[in-house]
C-alpha cells in the first residue's frame, strides 16, 4: 500500500523508522525543504512544495497513494489545510498526528499573544535582551521593535529577510537539554524569551529553564490547523495504517 507522510518533525522521523523495514507499505516522506541539510531518513524522501492543493491532488493521484499521514508541525497550518482538501477531493483516507500543547506550570510567567507581531509589541518599549526561539520567517516581525537586542537560534542562516538591526544568530539544531538551556540563557543575559507553543519534549527544556531562571516567556498561540483522523503518536499512526490495510478491498490489494 502506497502512503504519503507529510513530515518535517520528530514524529515524522519516528514514523519513518517504524516503517523502514515494513514491506506491507510503500511510504514516501515529504519535506518542505526549509533546512539546507535535513537529517537523513530511512525512507524514500521527496523535497519541496507540491504546488498548492491542486499540485498535491495531482501528486497523490499520479503516485497511487492510498493513505496520507499528516505529521507536520503544529504551526504548519497551510500544508494541513491542503492535505484535508486534497484527500477529501480524492476520497483518500487522512490521519494527523496531533502534538499536545505545553501547559503553563506553577512558576511559569507566560504572556500569551496571537501573532509574531503581537509578540514584538508585548516586549515593551524599554530595551531588553530577547531570545527568539522562532523560524526565520517569524523573525521579520521584530524589525518593528528595533530597540531590543535579539539572540535568535535557527538551524540555517536567515537568508534574505528583513530583520531588526541588533540581532545575533546562533546556528544550532536541537534537542538541547535543560542544563544547556539554562547555561545558554544565563551566559547571554537573556531577560525574556519569545517562543511558539510547539509541544513535545524536544524543545521543552528552554521553557523549563525559563521557569527556573524566573524569565517571562512571550508565547505565540497555535494557529487553527485542519486535520484528518486525530492520532497522538507515531505508534498510533502505525495502528491506523494497519487498519487501512485490513479494510482495503481484496481487488485493490491485488492491484486490479
Ligand atoms: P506551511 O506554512 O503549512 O506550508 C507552506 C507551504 O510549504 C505549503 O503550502 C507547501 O507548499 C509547503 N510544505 C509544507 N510542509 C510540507 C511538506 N511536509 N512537504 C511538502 N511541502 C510542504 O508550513 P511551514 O510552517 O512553512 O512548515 C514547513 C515544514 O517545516 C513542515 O514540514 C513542518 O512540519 C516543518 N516545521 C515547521 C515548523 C513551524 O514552526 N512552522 C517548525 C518545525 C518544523 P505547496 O503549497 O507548494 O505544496
Amino acid at each position: 500500500m502506497r502512503i504519503l507522510i507529510l513530515g518535517g518533525t520528530t514524529e515524522a522521523s519516528q514514523l519513518a523508522r517504524l516503517l523502514a523495514d515494513d514491506n506491507r507499505f510503500e511510504p514516501t516522506l515529504s519535506l518542505a525543504g526549509r533546512t539546507a541539510s535535513p537529517k537523513p531518513q530511512p525512507l524514500l524522501t521527496r523535497i519541496g512544495g507540491f504546488g498548492g492543493v491542486v499540485g498535491l491532488e495531482a501528486w497523490l493521484r499520479e503516485n497511487g497513494i492510498s493513505a496520507v499521514i499528516d505529521a507536520t508541525h503544529p504551526y504548519a497550518a497551510q500544508i494541513s489545510a491542503h492535505a484535508v482538501d486534497a484527500c477529501n477531493a480524492l476520497s483518500v483516507p487522512l490521519a494527523s498526528i496531533l502534538r499536545a500543547a505545553w501547559r503553563r506550570a506553577s512558576g511559569d510567567e507566560w504572556i500569551e499573544v496571537e501573532t509574531p507581531a503581537a509578540a514584538a509589541a508585548a516586549l515593551g518599549s524599554e530595551p531588553k535582551r530577547v531570545f527568539l526561539s522562532l523560524g526565520r520567517l517569524e523573525l521579520t516581525a521584530f524589525a518593528a521593535a528595533p530597540q531590543h537586542h535579539y539572540i535568535a537560534r535557527t538551524i540555517d542562516p536567515p537568508g534574505e529577510v528583513s530583520l531588526p538591526p541588533n540581532i545575533q544568530f546562533v546556528h544550532d539544531r536541537g534537542p538541547f537539554d535543560a542544563a544547556e538551556e539554562e547555561a545558554f540563557l544565563a551566559d547571554r543575559r537573556v531577560a525574556i524569551i519569545v517562543s511558539k507553543n510547539s509541544g513535545g519534549a524536544a524543545t521543552y527544556p528552554k521553557i523549563a529553564a525559563a521557569r527556573r531562571l524566573r524569565l517571562p516567556v512571550v508565547m505565540i498561540d497555535r494557529p487553527n490547523k485542519p486535520h484528518g483522523v486525530a492520532l497522538d503518536s507515531p505508534e498510533g499512526a502505525m495502528h491506523w495504517l494497519e487498519a487501512q490495510l485490513a479494510h482495503r478491498a481484496p481487488s485493490s490489494r491485488r492491484g486490479v
